[in-house]
């Protein structure tokens, strides 16, 4: 058996498509065009290329951007500043601090700073508290994003098992908790679960954000299973995931390949979170 594959390249592409359309209906009837910051501080290659990344999709999508790269040594007051300055800036709808940030910032300072009403990462405390009793609120990128593919796809979640793999705050968590408002039965591992073969193999839906390469292999899977690679990792110049592809499709019902699964549905999702984000000022 070999596994279908999860196109979340095609399924991101078409609704950008579908959200450029939404935002020339927007600047046309309020002449609102949404906006979108972000800050990136320091040297972290792979942060630069996520950057130019989202930069080069907001244009497509017609959202304006403006992107603020600023060097490693500034000062957490500094980033501080910006913060306040896009929150009171009206052409701005949606603020992204890339992480990570350099160690003597911090992290959770600058993302409460944050107006939680621009906080179209997800990240702030009153966005992850919404999420979690289960009233709206922006939901995190990448969660977000997997969701979404797995409504594409047509997979039913009541009743289901779904293991997520990592404990994440930005991926493990929240997604298990999209999974659980979904009616899924979840299950969170973590680098102490006991046999996690035994618990992955229970799972009908397998999300895996871990950060290790190809370290799920396809003896951990259930067949027929919709497994959900998130991770991205670099292996000898190549982006691996965080399972082992070729095991796993053998057995797998449906599978993200890496590239091309998780990463761009998680960029789509911040352009809709900020589409969203302008549309609520009208
Ligand atoms: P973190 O490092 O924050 O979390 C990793 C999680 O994996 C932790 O909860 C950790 O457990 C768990 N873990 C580590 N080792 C094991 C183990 N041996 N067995 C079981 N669980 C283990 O990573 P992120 O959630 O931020 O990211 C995960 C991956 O997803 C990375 O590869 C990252 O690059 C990628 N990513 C991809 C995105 C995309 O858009 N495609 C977006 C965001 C992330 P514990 O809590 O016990 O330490």
């Amino acid at each position: 058996m070999s596994a279908k594959l999860i196109d979340g390249k095609g399924i991101g592409n078409q609704l950008r498509k579908d959200l450029a359309q939404d935002v020339a209906k927007l600047k046309e009837k309020t002449g609102i065009v949404p906006g979108l910051a972000v800050l990136l501080v320091g040297e972290d290659p792979a942060s630069h290329t996520y950057v130019r990344m989202k930069e080069k999709a907001c244009a497509k999508a017609g959202i304006y951007s403006e992107v603020h790269r600023l060097p490693a040594e500034t000062s957490e007051e500094d980033v501080l500043g910006w913060v306040d300055k896009f929150n009171k800036d009206s052409k701005i709808h949606g603020i992204l601090v890339q992480l990570p940030l350099p160690d003597h910032i911090d992290e959770n300072k600058v993302i409460e700073a944050i107006d939680p009403a621009k906080d179209v990462d997800g990240f702030h405390p009153i966005n992850a508290g919404r999420l979690f009793i289960g009233e709206d609120s922006y939901l995190p990128c990448t969660p977000y994003g997997i969701m979404k593919l797995l409504e594409v796809e047509g997979v039913d979640l009541k009743g289901k098992q779904a293991v997520v793999v990592g404990r994440s705050n930005i991926v493990g968590k929240p997604v298990a908790l999209l999974l659980l408002r979904q009616h899924a039965t979840v299950t969170i591992c973590h680098s102490r679960t006991a046999d996690l073969g035994a618990v992955t193999r229970t799972a009908d839906v397998l999300v895996v954000a871990v950060g290790r390469p190809e370290f799920v292999t396809g003896d951990m899977i259930k067949p027929g299973a919709v497994v959900i690679d998130v991770g991205v990792n670099r292996v000898d110049d190549k982006l691996v995931g965080d399972v082992e592809f070729e095991g796993a499709e053998k057995v797998a019902g449906s599978i993200t390949p890496v590239p091309g699964g998780v990463g761009p549905m998680t960029i789509t999702m911040l352009l809709r979170n900020t589409v969203e984000a302008a549309e609520k000022c009208q």
